[in-house]
């Protein structure tokens, strides 16, 4: 049995045999078993470098050129920060486990600033190349306001 993602498709194999119920109990534990693998995978300061390089090309037609793209742990307030002096683009390592259209909106954000300083109209235009722009925003504001909710007891079985 396995399970993968495919574009934006999840690929769930189990063997024909099954019975309905028993495909629909396997189908649930492969699904959340590729959510956890998904969410301890971490790009290290390497990988992160290079998706930022890919994403500069993709959007920027690389003309964002970051000289340092790194993780650090000091950052609770904002997502992501940028030195555009020195070309230095730091996330916060609370967005690591965020779904991947997340990371890749910070580090397009940061690498739109060293082409735009600020956020005004000519930043956010340059941020509309990325179609998942107003998607992740929505998730990071989220993210916040559950931060700020009461904490609720812990789900059964945590
Ligand atoms: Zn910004």
């Amino acid at each position: 049995m396995s399970a993968y993602r495919e574009g934006d498709r999840t690929v769930v194999l189990i063997p024909a045999r099954m019975s309905e119920a028993e495909e629909q109990r396997w189908v649930t534990v492969m699904l959340d078993k590729l959510a956890a693998q998904e969410s301890k995978r971490v790009l290290g300061d390497t990988e992160l470098s290079e998706r930022a390089g890919r994403l500069s090309e993709l959007y920027f037609a690389g003309r964002a050129r970051p000289a340092s793209v790194r993780w650090v742990t000091n950052q609770n307030t904002r997502w992501g920060s940028c030195t555009p002096a020195e070309g230095s683009i730091r996330l916060s390592h609370r967005l690591q486990g965020m779904p991947e259209y997340v990371v890749d909106y910070v580090l397009v954000h940061e690498l739109a600033h060293l082409l735009v300083p600020g956020h005004g109209a000519d930043f956010w235009r340059l941020l509309e190349a990325y179609p998942r722009t107003e998607r992740a925003r929505g998730y990071l504001e989220g993210v916040v306001a559950a931060d700020r909710l009461p904490h609720l007891p812990a789900a059964r079985g945590e």
